[in-house]
């Protein structure tokens, strides 16, 4: 049988608007208009659809678990008014500088770690190379292209400016720069077809 892929998505600044900083409340969870549309056709391509997020406000005490629940319960709902489906979320609410226990440690599950990434291969078990990642941050690069995905960079959310800005310093480089996550989606559609 053949091997099912996967499109690996970073939340903030990728699905939904991350304008102010942690987001612990689903009232402040929107997504971007076009988040619904790209989704829906990566279902339609067969594609695994995960979100890979970072939740270290919990680590830093900001919110807890439950409320990166609750935003998720929203995030799903939004989307499947769309017709879009997310079939797994991994989040990770680890930082070595937090202060509430357990989460205040070094874990590889915080991108750019692999631990979400390891998570979800062993759960679904999808063909890697046929297998993407899209973020906005430098550290989402770095997890695609450390577990064998190819990695798109989106310019919405830090996207623009860590590109613009920071580009030269990066050891791993994004394999494509794309304007948003539909653009990111048009991409993939493009490099199946070849
Ligand atoms: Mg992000």
């Amino acid at each position: 049988m053949d091997f099912k892929k996967a499109v690996f998505l970073d939340r903030d600044g990728t699905i939904n608007f991350d304008e102010n900083g942690y987001i612990n409340n689903p009232d402040d969870f929107q997504l971007f208009s076009f988040s619904g549309e790209a989704i829906v056709t990566l279902n339609e391509m067969g594609y695994l659809v995960f979100v890979v997020t970072n939740q270290s406000g919990v680590a830093r005490n900001l919110y807890k678990v439950e409320d990166i629940e609750l935003v998720h319960k929203k995030m799903t709902k939004n989307l499947g008014e769309k017709g879009a489906i997310i079939d797994d979320i991994f989040f990770s609410p680890y930082h070595k500088k937090g202060a509430v226990e357990p989460y205040n440690i070094d874990h590889e599950d915080r991108k750019p770690g692999l631990g979400m990434f390891k998570k979800a291969l062993k759960k679904y078990n999808f063909n890697i190379k046929k297998s993407f990642m899209i973020g906005d941050r430098y550290a989402d690069i770095v997890f695609g292209k450390k577990a064998g995905l190819t990695a798109i960079l989106v310019l919405t959310g830090n996207g623009e400016r860590a590109f613009y800005k920071k580009r030269k310093e990066w050891e791993y480089k994004p394999d494509f720069v794309v304007r948003n996550l539909l653009s990111a989606v048009k991409l993939i559609s493009k490099l199946e077809s070849k």
